[in-house]
Protein backbone atom coordinates (compact mmCIF):
# COMPACT_ATOMS: atom_id res chain seq x y z
CA UNK A 1 0.00 0.00 0.00
CA UNK A 2 1.55 3.03 -0.98
CA UNK A 3 1.51 5.41 2.10
CA UNK A 4 -1.03 8.58 2.29
CA UNK A 5 -0.64 11.65 1.67
CA UNK A 6 -1.61 13.16 4.98
CA UNK A 7 0.60 10.55 6.81
CA UNK A 8 3.42 11.54 4.52
CA UNK A 9 2.81 15.12 5.18
CA UNK A 10 2.99 14.15 8.98
CA UNK A 11 6.12 12.22 8.93
CA UNK A 12 8.17 14.90 6.87
CA UNK A 13 6.80 17.55 9.41
CA UNK A 14 8.31 15.94 11.96
CA UNK A 15 11.43 15.07 10.30
CA UNK A 16 11.91 18.69 9.31
CA UNK A 17 12.33 19.74 12.64
CA UNK A 18 14.42 16.51 13.93
CA UNK A 19 17.37 17.04 11.24
CA UNK A 20 17.06 21.00 11.39
CA UNK A 21 15.85 21.22 7.29
CA UNK A 22 14.52 24.48 8.33
CA UNK A 23 17.90 26.20 8.56
CA UNK A 24 18.57 28.20 5.27
CA UNK A 25 22.43 27.66 6.20
CA UNK A 26 21.08 24.05 4.69
CA UNK A 27 21.38 26.08 1.21
CA UNK A 28 25.48 25.95 1.28
CA UNK A 29 26.47 23.73 -1.53
CA UNK A 30 28.43 20.84 0.96
CA UNK A 31 25.46 21.02 2.53
CA UNK A 32 22.89 20.29 -0.34
CA UNK A 33 25.15 17.84 -1.32
CA UNK A 34 24.16 15.68 1.43
CA UNK A 35 20.68 15.67 1.36
CA UNK A 36 18.56 13.72 -0.10
CA UNK A 37 15.18 12.99 -0.60
CA UNK A 38 13.62 10.41 2.29
CA UNK A 39 12.26 6.97 0.94
CA UNK A 40 8.84 7.40 2.03
CA UNK A 41 8.79 11.09 -0.05
CA UNK A 42 10.05 9.46 -2.87
CA UNK A 43 7.19 6.55 -2.55
CA UNK A 44 4.79 9.54 -2.43
CA UNK A 45 5.70 10.92 -5.73
CA UNK A 46 5.96 7.57 -7.43
CA UNK A 47 2.48 6.63 -7.01
CA UNK A 48 0.37 10.19 -6.17
CA UNK A 49 0.06 12.60 -8.46
CA UNK A 50 1.67 15.98 -6.88
CA UNK A 51 2.47 19.37 -7.76
CA UNK A 52 5.73 21.37 -6.60
CA UNK A 53 5.06 24.68 -6.14
CA UNK A 54 7.55 27.73 -5.85
CA UNK A 55 5.09 29.93 -3.27
CA UNK A 56 7.40 32.47 -3.08
CA UNK A 57 9.64 35.26 -5.45
CA UNK A 58 10.34 38.10 -6.60
CA UNK A 59 10.91 39.97 -10.11
CA UNK A 60 11.95 43.51 -11.13
CA UNK A 61 8.08 44.78 -10.70
CA UNK A 62 9.40 45.11 -7.22
CA UNK A 63 12.70 44.71 -5.53
CA UNK A 64 13.55 41.40 -7.12
CA UNK A 65 16.20 40.45 -10.24
CA UNK A 66 14.31 37.34 -11.69
CA UNK A 67 12.67 38.05 -15.12
CA UNK A 68 9.55 35.59 -15.48
CA UNK A 69 10.98 34.81 -19.05
CA UNK A 70 14.20 33.83 -17.71
CA UNK A 71 12.58 30.91 -15.32
CA UNK A 72 12.18 28.52 -17.55
CA UNK A 73 15.80 28.19 -18.99
CA UNK A 74 16.87 28.05 -15.66
CA UNK A 75 14.36 25.24 -14.76
CA UNK A 76 15.75 23.49 -17.56
CA UNK A 77 19.44 23.29 -16.11
CA UNK A 78 18.03 22.13 -12.79
CA UNK A 79 15.67 19.08 -14.55
CA UNK A 80 19.88 18.53 -15.97
CA UNK A 81 20.54 17.76 -13.04
CA UNK A 82 18.45 15.54 -11.40
CA UNK A 83 15.77 18.11 -9.95
CA UNK A 84 12.11 17.57 -10.51
CA UNK A 85 12.29 14.94 -12.98
CA UNK A 86 14.68 11.74 -13.18
CA UNK A 87 13.91 8.73 -14.88
CA UNK A 88 10.37 7.56 -13.76
CA UNK A 89 10.08 10.45 -11.09
CA UNK A 90 8.86 13.48 -12.45
CA UNK A 91 6.71 16.45 -10.43
CA UNK A 92 4.83 18.91 -12.08
CA UNK A 93 6.47 22.40 -11.16
CA UNK A 94 4.71 26.01 -10.72
CA UNK A 95 6.05 28.91 -9.88
CA UNK A 96 4.44 31.91 -8.52
CA UNK A 97 5.50 35.15 -8.65
CA UNK A 98 4.60 37.41 -5.45
CA UNK A 99 6.15 40.41 -5.84
CA UNK A 100 5.72 43.03 -3.40
CA UNK A 101 2.70 45.55 -3.45
CA UNK A 102 2.01 44.66 -7.10
CA UNK A 103 0.17 42.16 -8.93
CA UNK A 104 0.88 40.91 -12.78
CA UNK A 105 -1.96 40.87 -15.17
CA UNK A 106 -2.99 36.78 -15.99
CA UNK A 107 -2.90 37.63 -18.90
CA UNK A 108 0.88 38.55 -19.04
CA UNK A 109 2.09 35.77 -16.67
CA UNK A 110 0.12 33.22 -19.36
CA UNK A 111 1.99 34.41 -22.41
CA UNK A 112 5.00 33.56 -20.21
CA UNK A 113 4.23 30.07 -19.67
CA UNK A 114 2.59 29.43 -22.64
CA UNK A 115 6.16 30.40 -24.29
CA UNK A 116 8.03 27.96 -21.64
CA UNK A 117 5.33 25.40 -20.95
CA UNK A 118 6.29 25.97 -17.42
CA UNK A 119 3.24 27.35 -15.21
CA UNK A 120 4.01 30.83 -13.55
CA UNK A 121 1.03 32.14 -11.32
CA UNK A 122 0.11 35.96 -10.42
CA UNK A 123 0.21 36.45 -6.49
CA UNK A 124 1.17 39.70 -4.59
CA UNK A 125 3.40 39.80 -0.96
CA UNK A 126 1.20 42.85 0.94
CA UNK A 127 2.99 44.94 2.88
CA UNK A 128 0.47 45.65 5.94
CA UNK A 129 1.09 47.60 8.96
CA UNK A 130 1.53 44.79 10.68
CA UNK A 131 4.15 42.78 8.35
CA UNK A 132 3.93 41.47 4.98
CA UNK A 133 1.35 39.27 3.68
CA UNK A 134 1.15 36.76 0.73
CA UNK A 135 -2.01 37.12 -0.92
CA UNK A 136 -3.24 34.17 -3.50
CA UNK A 137 -6.22 35.54 -5.08
CA UNK A 138 -7.64 37.67 -7.74
CA UNK A 139 -10.83 39.62 -6.46
CA UNK A 140 -11.14 42.83 -7.86
CA UNK A 141 -11.72 44.17 -4.27
CA UNK A 142 -8.71 43.47 -3.00
CA UNK A 143 -6.41 44.40 -6.10
CA UNK A 144 -7.86 47.80 -6.34
CA UNK A 145 -8.21 48.88 -2.36
CA UNK A 146 -3.96 47.59 -1.96
CA UNK A 147 -3.70 49.04 -5.29
CA UNK A 148 -1.63 46.10 -6.98
CA UNK A 149 -2.22 47.06 -10.30
CA UNK A 150 0.47 49.12 -10.40
CA UNK A 151 4.17 49.54 -8.36
CA UNK A 152 3.81 51.38 -5.55
CA UNK A 153 5.42 50.93 -1.62
CA UNK A 154 2.59 53.39 -0.23
CA UNK A 155 -0.88 51.36 0.28
CA UNK A 156 -0.28 49.53 4.08
CA UNK A 157 -3.51 47.97 4.86
CA UNK A 158 -4.22 47.11 8.97
CA UNK A 159 -3.19 43.37 9.00
CA UNK A 160 -5.84 41.71 10.48
CA UNK A 161 -8.57 43.91 8.33
CA UNK A 162 -6.73 42.58 5.56
CA UNK A 163 -6.65 39.18 6.70
CA UNK A 164 -10.61 39.72 7.83
CA UNK A 165 -11.31 41.13 3.96
CA UNK A 166 -9.60 38.25 2.19
CA UNK A 167 -11.42 35.69 4.23
CA UNK A 168 -14.86 37.18 4.01
CA UNK A 169 -14.86 37.31 0.04
CA UNK A 170 -14.63 33.95 -2.00
CA UNK A 171 -11.26 32.76 -3.69
CA UNK A 172 -8.77 33.65 -2.05
CA UNK A 173 -5.40 33.07 0.52
CA UNK A 174 -3.90 35.50 2.88
CA UNK A 175 -0.60 33.62 4.26
CA UNK A 176 1.46 35.60 6.43
CA UNK A 177 4.78 35.35 5.20
CA UNK A 178 7.83 35.00 7.16
CA UNK A 179 6.27 35.59 10.41
CA UNK A 180 8.52 35.72 12.94
CA UNK A 181 10.86 37.89 10.71
CA UNK A 182 11.38 41.87 12.34
CA UNK A 183 7.99 44.01 11.32
CA UNK A 184 6.63 40.47 10.48
CA UNK A 185 3.23 39.70 11.59
CA UNK A 186 3.76 37.67 14.74
CA UNK A 187 6.31 39.98 15.98
CA UNK A 188 3.69 42.81 15.54
CA UNK A 189 0.81 41.17 17.26
CA UNK A 190 -0.45 38.65 19.94
CA UNK A 191 -0.01 34.92 18.08
CA UNK A 192 -3.64 33.63 19.93
CA UNK A 193 -5.34 36.50 18.59
CA UNK A 194 -4.33 36.14 15.17
CA UNK A 195 -4.38 32.57 14.94
CA UNK A 196 -8.26 32.55 14.39
CA UNK A 197 -7.99 34.78 11.24
CA UNK A 198 -5.35 32.88 9.71
CA UNK A 199 -5.28 28.57 8.14
CA UNK A 200 -2.40 28.72 7.04
CA UNK A 201 1.15 30.68 7.77
CA UNK A 202 4.90 30.52 5.96
CA UNK A 203 6.43 27.85 7.95
CA UNK A 204 9.61 27.97 5.66
CA UNK A 205 11.05 31.48 4.00
CA UNK A 206 14.36 30.95 2.22
CA UNK A 207 15.75 34.06 3.98
CA UNK A 208 14.36 33.64 7.57
CA UNK A 209 16.99 32.58 10.18
CA UNK A 210 16.42 29.40 11.39
CA UNK A 211 15.29 30.04 14.78
CA UNK A 212 12.82 31.77 13.15
CA UNK A 213 11.45 29.51 10.88
CA UNK A 214 11.21 27.12 13.80
CA UNK A 215 9.03 29.70 16.34
CA UNK A 216 6.94 29.41 12.42
CA UNK A 217 6.71 25.71 12.60
CA UNK A 218 6.25 25.74 16.48
CA UNK A 219 3.34 28.15 15.99
CA UNK A 220 1.21 26.66 12.93
CA UNK A 221 1.42 23.59 15.11
CA UNK A 222 -0.25 24.70 18.27
CA UNK A 223 -2.52 25.86 16.98
CA UNK A 224 -3.53 23.74 13.85
CA UNK A 225 -2.34 25.67 11.30
CA UNK A 226 -1.30 24.64 8.14
CA UNK A 227 2.23 26.06 7.00
CA UNK A 228 4.02 27.07 3.32
CA UNK A 229 7.04 27.32 2.18
CA UNK A 230 8.53 29.09 -0.73
CA UNK A 231 12.55 30.46 -1.29
CA UNK A 232 11.56 34.45 -1.13
CA UNK A 233 14.27 34.62 -4.04
CA UNK A 234 15.08 37.53 -5.24
CA UNK A 235 18.08 35.70 -7.44
CA UNK A 236 17.30 33.19 -10.15
CA UNK A 237 19.32 31.06 -8.54
CA UNK A 238 17.80 31.23 -4.65
CA UNK A 239 14.98 29.86 -6.64
CA UNK A 240 12.99 26.60 -5.54
CA UNK A 241 15.21 26.67 -2.13
CA UNK A 242 11.85 25.90 -0.83
CA UNK A 243 8.66 24.79 -1.94
CA UNK A 244 5.02 23.42 -1.48
CA UNK A 245 3.71 20.16 -2.41
CA UNK A 246 0.15 19.89 -3.10
CA UNK A 247 -1.58 16.53 -3.06
CA UNK A 248 -3.28 16.47 -7.27
CA UNK A 249 -3.19 18.40 -9.94
CA UNK A 250 -2.15 22.56 -10.04
CA UNK A 251 -2.72 24.48 -13.12
CA UNK A 252 -4.47 27.53 -12.27
CA UNK A 253 -4.33 30.21 -10.01
CA UNK A 254 -8.39 28.65 -8.69
CA UNK A 255 -7.08 25.18 -8.30
CA UNK A 256 -4.11 26.72 -6.03
CA UNK A 257 -6.32 28.68 -3.95
CA UNK A 258 -8.50 25.70 -3.69
CA UNK A 259 -5.54 23.26 -2.59
CA UNK A 260 -4.77 26.09 0.30
CA UNK A 261 -8.22 26.16 1.28
CA UNK A 262 -8.34 22.27 1.45
CA UNK A 263 -5.01 22.26 3.22
CA UNK A 264 -3.89 19.05 1.03
CA UNK A 265 -0.14 20.22 1.02
CA UNK A 266 3.32 20.67 2.99
CA UNK A 267 6.34 22.81 2.73
CA UNK A 268 9.57 20.70 1.49
CA UNK A 269 13.26 21.76 0.88
CA UNK A 270 13.74 21.88 -2.62
CA UNK A 271 17.05 19.25 -2.23
CA UNK A 272 14.43 16.67 -1.45
CA UNK A 273 13.27 17.07 -4.72
CA UNK A 274 16.32 16.20 -6.45
CA UNK A 275 16.50 12.71 -7.71
CA UNK A 276 19.70 12.06 -9.28
CA UNK A 277 22.58 11.65 -6.80
CA UNK A 278 25.38 14.58 -7.64
ZN1 LIG B 1 8.54 39.73 2.91
ZN1 LIG C 1 9.17 38.22 -0.25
Amino acid sequence: MPPSFAAVRERYLGDLVANQWYDVRTFGKKQRAALSPPAYLVELIRHTQVTAVEMHSHTPRSDGLIEPQRIAAWTNALYKKGYFRHGHLAVPLVVVVTDHDYIYSCDELQAVSDDSGLTLLSAAEVSTAHGHVLYYGSQDEVISSCDLRQPQLTVQPDGPAFLRQVAGLEGGVAVPAHPYRETSMLRELPGDEVAPLLGTVEILNGKTPADQNLSAIEYARKHGLRGTGGSDAHQISRLYSYLTLFDGPIRTLNDLVLGLRQGDFFPVHGEHLRFKES
